[in-house]
């Protein structure tokens, strides 16, 4: 098992109120549901669960705190589109239409959990720009814009001047802005759904799962001081899957890394002509992920790596950050070098079609995740729809999502690898201006 331990630099996590009262797994124990990881997957998974059977024991573990792996450390784009190109035939457009109802399930069940709940996590429908700075990608996004047309999504293509104006960087030459996307904090809203776990949930924490085994319908689940027998398990471990043995020929992790400016100072802000909070999203898979926050911080995301182990070194997050520096002087030349507050990374699941995974493994196991970079709404809501799912049951969403295409077979290692680099390497190249 490889080290499952994040880096403290993560400006989302840091800004909220520390927790206390930390319980980890100490003791043996026997529960009716086990459910593995609590990143928006497995907390909305143990919320439903809880609704369904309010008098059984669930147990919810995570091997650091809760919240604080991918879904507390994220950019915060909620999406309803992504940049899908060579939608050439129906059969293609269908499939990209059932992903975009997946998105907008999410969207809806996220929507739901904040009004009942109440939560505050600067929730801005704003809308999201996807934009290049080279001009021969308008091809991309007008093919882009026919696919957005056809299924009814609003939004329009952007010039440069235009792009200038609502950013206050002339670095991008063509964009299409969405009206449907959302950003959010994304630290506030897993801290929310920690908040409010029910009384019948127990959650561990700091708690790594080594081991498990299934002998006649029992789970046997290995800590490292314990062990927890359950009746079923649920695994929510996104980019660990794999590490757990879960469909391994179908996911694979990725690292991505990320840095986050402080305030812009009244001058600085004025400098690039006061935009209001904005998201922009590469056109190229692997350019720069970049965010002009409520508060006035510029977030980018510019890498996406095999890296093992899963901690990244202090020297290595280091590089990664100083070409996040390079990535904002490129777009905003006025701004210090010096300005960046925090920087972190974090792992995310890859399957080869970018399709998700929500299955019944075995009677009494199930998984769902693997939202490929898309995963605060389709988290949340594939987490819900699991827990019904294992729970014998079925609904108008899951038909949603099992009819969606599902996830295509990786060959074995080394090819595998290979494979992934020599297409990171593809994508990088292909994007180098962007990032
Ligand atoms: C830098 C970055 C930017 C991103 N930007 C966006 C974005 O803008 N929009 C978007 O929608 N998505 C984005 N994502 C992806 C999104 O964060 C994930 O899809 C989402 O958080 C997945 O949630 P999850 O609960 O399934 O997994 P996670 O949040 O990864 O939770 C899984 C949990 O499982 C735990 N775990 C793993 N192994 C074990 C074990 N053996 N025992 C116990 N616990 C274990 C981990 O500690 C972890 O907390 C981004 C991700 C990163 C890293």
């Amino acid at each position: 098992m490889n080290l499952i331990e994040n880096d403290q630099g993560c400006t989302w996590i840091n800004q909220l109120p520390a927790r206390s009262c930390i319980q980890t797994v100490s003791k043996n124990e026997d529960c009716d549901w086990l459910i593995v990881g609590a990143g928006y997957t497995g907390l909305s998974a143990a919320r439903k669960l809880s609704q369904l059977h309010p008098k059984k024991k669930i147990i919810l573990v995570d091997a650091q705190l809760a919240g604080e792996g991918a879904s507390g450390r994220n950019s915060g784009y909620l999406v309803d589109t992504t940049l899908n190109d060579g939608f050439t035939s129906n059969k293609e457009l269908s499939n990209y239409k059932n992903k975009t109802d997946i998105y907008q399930l999410g969207i809806d069940v996220l929507k739901k959990f904040i009004k009942e709940y109440q939560v505050s996590c600067d929730w801005n429908n704003s809308g999201k720009f996807f934009a290049s700075s080279k001009y021969a990608d308008k091809i991309i996004l007008q093919k882009f814009s026919e696919t957005l047309s056809k299924l009814g999504f609003e939004h329009n293509l952007l010039s440069k001047d235009e792009l200038t104006e609502r950013l206050g960087t002339s670095f991008y030459s063509i964009g299409l802005y969405t009206k449907g996307g959302i950003l959010l904090n994304p630290g506030k809203l897993v801290r929310a759904m920690i908040d409010v776990l029910p009384n019948n949930v127990i959650l561990y924490e700091n708690s790594t799962l080594l081991k498990w085994k299934n002998t006649k319908n029992i789970i046997y689940c290995k800590f490292k001081d314990a062990t927890i027998i359950t009746k079923k398990i649920i695994f929510c471990t996104n980019g660990f899957l794999k590490s757990l043995g879960i469909k391994i020929n179908y996911n694979f992790p990725l690292t991505l890394t990320a840095s986050m400016t402080r305030p812009l100072n009244e001058n600085e802000f004025k400098s690039i002509k006061e935009p209001r909070e904005w998201g922009v999203l590469p056109v190229k898979p692997m350019g720069a992920t970049v965010r002009m926050t409520k508060d006035r911080r510029i977030l980018i995301r510019n890498t996406a790596e095999v890296y093992k182990p899963f901690k990244m070194s202090a020297v290595e997050l280091k590089k990664r950050s100083t070409n996040h520096i390079i990535g904002i002087k490129k777009r905003f030349p006025t701004l210090p070098e010096d300005i960046i507050e925090s920087s972190w990374s974090g792992i995310v699941s890859r399957t080869r079609n970018g399709s998700q995974i929500f299955d019944k493994i075995n009677d009494n196991i199930y998984v769902a995740g693997c939202y490929n970079g898309s995963g605060i709404g389709v988290g949340t809501l594939f987490g819900e729809q699991i827990a019904i799912k294992a729970s014998g049951e079925t609904s108008s969403e899951i038909n949603v999502i099992d009819a969606r295409q599902k996830p295509t077979w990786l060959p074995p290692q080394p090819f595998l690898s290979i494979g992934i680099k020599a297409r990171l390497i593809y994508e990088r190249l292909k994007a180098n201006t962007e990032t």
